[in-house]
């Protein structure tokens, strides 16, 4: 019992000495201030900007972004940025809420607006919050406006339009840089089209177009921008994903159709139910990284979009091949 809490207090203190409550991820840069909310949006615009903005994560790395809550600190951040880059849709409004609150406003892109959304789809074998509940959700979304995946950053065709669309706003809140954010943009829209031909190649290679995701899936604009076929376990931002006994025999049935070598996880997943699924099937999991969240080392190291996306087309590689 002694020990547990000395233990507990060893941890605490850690805690604060690592810097877990010192706030957001900065990049090193100097000038205008960006505050971004994912990390997609934050590697973009430190891409972008270069040198000439300091740019801001909001959502600490490794936390969970569709359940995140702003501190007085984070608003007053959000009311003093010279430009709120953030993804936009259902996750973010509580940023919603803090704009509607300012007077004058600022100046906000959202991800979601440089892209043609798509809207949420609940696939064959998806498993949804609470079967129960799936009644009821049916019967209020007939009556709101649709629910946009938030997911854009997963096709580098859009990521390329989000950085484009970055770009011209940058232009207009700092003139003076204007040279220096169009060369930044021309040389990184030209790393994701060669990204993009990574991509494609594989797809040119293989053999299979269907991905089987035994987890959330985030990817839905990556899958519509090559032309894929997939199957999930749970919606890209479910919260819940614990595996179902349907769910896992759905999926264990479309691996042996498909005869498929391989099934995804995404990051910071439990792997709860790929490793349910490989076991009973003998395929393989291998990890396609959404890009949505990455831990506080990986940021630390500089870990990038590229980069992440890079382990994907191996991944890809090998799941379609
Ligand atoms: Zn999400």
């Amino acid at each position: 019992m002694k020990k547990t809490l000395v233990f507990i207090v060893i941890l605490a203190l850690c805690a604060g000495l690592c810097g877990c409550g010192k706030g957001p991820f900065e990049s090193g840069g100097e000038g205008i201030e960006i505050v971004t909310t994912v990390f997609p949006a934050y590697d973009f615009a430190r891409e972008i900007a270069g040198e000439r903005a300091k740019v801001t994560l909001l959502v600490p790395p490794g936390s969970e972004a569709h359940s995140f809550e702003p501190t007085p600190q984070d608003i007053i951040r959000v009311q003093n940025c010279d430009l709120l880059f953030c993804n936009g849709g259902e996750s973010e409004a509580w940023l919603e809420e803090i704009l509607s609150g300012l007077e004058g406003g600022i100046s906000a892109l959202r991800m979601l607006d440089c892209v043609e959304a798509l809207a949420e789809e609940l696939k064959e074998g998806m498993q949804s919050a609470g079967e129960a509940h799936e009644h009821e959700a049916h019967e209020e979304h007939e009556e709101h406006e649709p629910e946009y995946d938030e997911h854009v950053w997963t096709s580098p065709v859009n990521a390329a339009l989000i950085c484009q669309a970055l770009c011209r706003r940058l232009c207009e809140i700092d003139p003076a840089g204007a040279a220096v954010y169009e060369a930044n943009c021309a040389a990184y829209v030209k790393a994701l089209e060669d990204l993009d031909g990574a991509f494609r190649r594989v797809l040119d290679h293989s053999v299979r177009r269907t991905l089987i995701f035994a987890d959330r899936f985030p990817v839905r604009y990556f899958v519509e921008e090559y032309g894929l076929d997939y199957f999930a376990a749970f919606p890209g931002c479910a919260d819940d994903a614990e595996p179902s006994a349907k769910t896992v025999a759905f999926l264990i049935d479309r691996v042996r159709e498909e005869n498929v070598p391989a099934v995804f996880y995404i990051e910071f997943s439990n792997e709860k139910m790929a490793n349910i699924i490989c076991e009973d099937t003998g395929c393989k999991k291998l990890l396609f990284h959404s890009c949505h969240n990455v831990t506080a080392r990986q940021l630390q190291n500089g870990v990038s979009y590229l980069e992440l996306m890079r382990g994907n087309v191996e991944s890809l590689k090998e799941a379609l091949g």
